[in-house]
């Protein structure tokens, strides 16, 4: 029977048996078996796989794996670090719209709160959940593996567990997007942009102890919810510092 030998690298070991984890090991098959394929049945998701090399040489998800093939397997951040390889999408990993698999609450807020568009609906299932990141080119978020592993699934982030600052953190490390963030832009509730709105003309629904202290306020242009800098604001800041790694002011 045809064998070859596989390594993973790097953060790619989370989805391996122990016993598998950063060493070679060694896999008997029989037939045709696409390399996407036998990735996929050890366990990775091909949405965490950025670069596959087969005797050095950088191949593609088709690629119909050989007898005696040593086979290693890379995620987007190792990658970063070779050159002249064809990594496995033409068009990198760097989107920054997002939709989050259901579940997912937590860090929906504070994703909106960087400023990130980020779909969300606890609603949607699985298959409009695939089909609204198609579309929209959205990446797709998740704690599931097995959505990641559909066949028409080419962009998604498998969210390990963590803390929300942890996870968000690695989305953005991931995605290398600390540029896109612009804090407190974006509506919490609904995920609009905001605008810049005048006292005046939203002074009737200010709570009384606020008017008297604040004179800036945002508004979201499509569910009109109003925002300033109170005791919420302080505290969604504090967090927002810790994901990016700035000290308190
Ligand atoms: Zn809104």
């Amino acid at each position: 029977m045809p064998m070859v030998t596989f390594r993973f690298y790097e953060e790619l070991n989370d989805f391996l048996p122990r016993r598998r984890r950063k060493v070679d090991f060694e896999i008997m098959f029989k037939g045709k078996r696409p390399i996407k394929d036998m990735i996929e049945s050890l366990g990775v998701p091909h949405t965490e796989v950025d670069l596959i090399l087969v005797d050095g040489k950088s191949v593609d998800f088709n690629y119909i794996l050989q007898d005696k093939d040593r086979v290693s397997v890379y995620p987007v951040f190792e990658s970063l670090n070779i050159t002249n390889v064809t990594h496995l999408r033409k068009i990198p990993l760097r989107r920054n719209k997002f939709i989050a698999d259901i579940n997912l609450g937590n860090i929906v807020k504070y994703m909106r709160a960087l400023g990130l568009d980020l779909f969300y609906d606890s609603s949607l299932s699985t298959r409009e959940i695939i089909e609204i990141s198609k579309s929209e080119n959205r990446v797709i978020l998740t704690k599931s593996r097995k959505l990641l592993k559909f066949k028409d699934v080419s962009h998604g982030i498998f969210i390990r567990p963590g803390t929300t600052t942890e996870q968000i953190r690695r989305i953005i490390d991931f995605l290398d997007i600390k540029d896109k963030i612009k804090p407190f832009s974006r509506c919490l509730r609904c995920n609009t942009l905001l605008n810049i709105v005048l006292k005046g003309k939203i002074i009737d629904r200010i709570p009384p102890k606020t008017k008297e202290f604040c004179n800036e306020y945002v508004q979201c242009q499509s569910c009109n919810k109003i925002y300033w800098k109170g005791t919420h604001f302080i505290n969604m800041e504090k967090v927002v510092r810790q994901i990016l790694d700035q000290p308190e002011s």
